[in-house]
């Protein structure tokens, strides 16, 4: 499967880098976003979000687990499970309505759902390159390679 390396200089290369996947995206999907505390999932999220309209501020959903976005042209769910204790309490938040849906669903800490989550179209890497972040994006799906290829310019 095909896999894209890019440096990630500064932050406004890891908003990019969500705005441009955000664009690409025109079906439902799901988006595994790995890395440590501080690796820019979440600023991946908020220039994914920002490019489909949303406006104002994007935090983890540290607590509540999913943070729901009616955009268009797809509704975005954006999933933080640091916290979660046990895989099984994502069957109890109905986790599976959650990706029946129309949607696209972007997962940060996906390894905490291991056995429950779908398996991802893409997954994103991120970790600390000297001041900046190194991204490594992964195809895990014949659609996750078409949306490489669509960023990869
Ligand atoms: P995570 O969700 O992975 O814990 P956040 O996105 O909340 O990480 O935080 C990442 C931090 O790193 C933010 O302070 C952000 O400004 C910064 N950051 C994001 N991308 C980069 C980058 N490519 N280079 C340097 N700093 C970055
Ligand atoms: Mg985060």
């Amino acid at each position: 499967m095909k896999e894209l390396v890019l440096p990630l200089p500064d932050e406004a290369a890891t908003v990019e880098l969500g705005a441009a996947l955000a664009q690409a995206c025109d079906r439902a999907s799901v988006i595994y976003l790995y890395g440590d505390l501080g690796a820019g999932k979440t600023t991946f999220s908020r220039g994914f979000l920002q490019a489909l309209g949303h406006q104002g501020n994007v935090k983890s959903p540290t607590y509540t687990l999913v943070e729901p976005y009616a955009l268009e042209p797809l509704s975005v769910y954006h999933f933080d499970l640091y916290r979660l204790a046990d895989p099984e309490e994502l069957e109890f938040m109905g986790i599976r309505d959650y990706f029946a849906q129309n949607a696209i669903c972007l997962v940060e800490w996906p390894q905490q759902g291991a056995g429950v989550l779908p398996a991802p179209d893409l997954a994103l890497h991120l970790s600390y390159q000297d001041q900046g972040r190194e991204a490594r994006l992964d195809a895990l799906s014949d659609y996750g390679s078409q949306l490489i290829d669509r960023i990869h310019r």
